[in-house]
């Protein structure tokens, strides 16, 4: 899909806030610093669509862009951040928590992971939750231009493998620098969309 006019919409903590529209929409997971503000904006083609500060990690907002009146794409709080209390973390938790599980049109949520590293624990909590909801969903490995692409490989497979056995592929390794794997990614997403 070649993106047109992608805007934003809102910011949103609470479900109330949440824009009412029937779009399908894309929700995009990841802990902090994993790439998802550049991931959006190389899927949709603009520098500053999505925007991270150096305070992007105290964020806990909900951020929904409108693709085109097609889809909605929904950029949920970074988590895993390290400086804020544990207090601040369970808000975020229950932030992430209630979207994903009042929100009927989410269609899609895309995983984003540092192929450079390990997922963490949360990271795993997150990916079984999203397995375990059957919607339909991709693991997006970010920062692949870091990478030689015979390291790039031996990520995938390693990745993979610490996911766990039921692992069913649909791994991306992308570079929002270089656009590596961008279209391929939006060839997923439209015929996960089309279906
Ligand atoms: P977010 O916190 O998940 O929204 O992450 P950002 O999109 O703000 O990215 C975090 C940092 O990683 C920033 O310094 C980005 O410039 C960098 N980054 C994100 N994607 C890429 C990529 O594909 N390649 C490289 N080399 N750096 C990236």
């Amino acid at each position: 899909m070649t993106v047109k006019n992608p805007r934003f919409i809102i910011s949103a903590v609470r479900p109330e806030q949440y824009p009412e529209t029937d779009m399908l929409e894309i929700a995009f997971a990841g802990r902090s610093n994993a790439g998802k503000s550049s991931l959006i904006n190389a899927l949709t083609g603009r520098k500053r669509l999505a925007y991270s500060g150096s305070t992007q990690g105290m964020t806990r907002q909900i951020n929904f862009y409108n693709i085109d009146d097609e889809l909605m794409f929904v950029d949920l709080p970074g988590y895993g951040f390290a400086a804020v209390s544990k207090d601040q973390k369970s808000l975020w938790g229950k932030v992430i928590e209630q979207y994903l599980n009042v929100r009927p049109q989410l269609y899609m949520i895309i995983l984003l992971l540092d192929i450079r590293r390990d997922p963490s624990e949360d990271d795993k909590v997150m990916y079984r939750w999203i397995r375990e909801s059957g919607l339909c969903h991709a693991v997006v490995l970010t920062k692949c231009d870091k990478l030689s692409r015979m390291k790039v490989n031996e990520r995938i497979k390693s990745i993979a493998a610490s996911l766990g056995p039921e692992q069913g592929g649909n791994i991306f390794p992308v570079s929002a620098l270089n656009r590596t794997g961008i279209e391929e990614l939006w060839t997923f997403i439209d015929g996960a969309m089309a279906e």
